[in-house]
């Protein structure tokens, strides 16, 4: 059976959204698939896996699939593109799946009203950190790039902060299992968990 619900999860940097997401994504495989974006970024953690986490591409790369139609949104985060194809919605859906974006809120703005003319009923959340502070606290602790990069991502976490009213569902990480807990509720309200 074809699913028609697709979530999309952003929050800044540090809130934890991959974290929540790799708890959650062993418990529910069989229903729901990340849609693993395209970025120019390179690989900058060490777990990271070209196909799995990201398709890592060049700048030029990314700009002959921008010229194709191959994006249903991408925006440009922290100097990177990054972007959400066409062929891994047609291949999450394709396996009976809902999707879930983990994207940043510019993704989120553009692909939600796509989808939603497409047919798709779409649920956005948004997880915070408790705190500004610990958020900023987080940040330091896991640094793994330039000074420069790290000014540039504490800049674009406080804007995206600005941007949580536009979701229907708002989790605070300020404990992880209990944001887990919350997350994994809200896909069960919304029929994700089941075939
Ligand atoms: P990171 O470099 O930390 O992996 O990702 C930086 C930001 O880009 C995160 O907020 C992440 O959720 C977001 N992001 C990842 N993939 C996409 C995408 O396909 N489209 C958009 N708009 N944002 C994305």
């Amino acid at each position: 059976m074809q699913k028609n619900t697709v979530f999309i999860l952003s929050g800044p940097a540090w809130a934890g959204k991959n974290t929540i997401w790799n708890l959650i994504r062993p418990l529910c495989s069989d229903y729901i698939e990340e849609s693993t974006s395209t970025t120019t970024r390179t690989p900058i953690r060490e777990w990271e896996i070209h196909w799995v986490d990201y398709y890592f591409v060049s700048k030029n790369e990314f700009e002959q699939k921008i010229h194709k139609g191959e994006f249903l949104e991408y925006a440009v985060v922290h100097t990177f593109y990054y972007g959400s194809t066409k062929d891994e919605l047609a291949r999450i859906t394709s396996l009976g799946k809902c999707p879930i974006y983990i994207i940043e809120p510019q993704g989120m703005t553009h692909l939600k009203p796509l989808l939603e003319d497409a047919g798709y009923r779409v649920v956005t959340i948004f997880l915070l950190p408790p705190s500004i502070d610990e958020m900023k606290k987080r940040l330091h602790n896991r640094w793994t790039e330039t000074p420069e990069q790290f000014e540039i991502r504490l800049a674009t976490a406080m804007t995206e902060l600005e941007q949580q009213d536009f979701y229907d569902i708002k989790i605070v990480n300020d404990d992880i299992e209990k944001a887990k807990e919350e997350l994994l509720i809200v896909l069960d309200k919304n029929n994700a968990l089941r075939k």
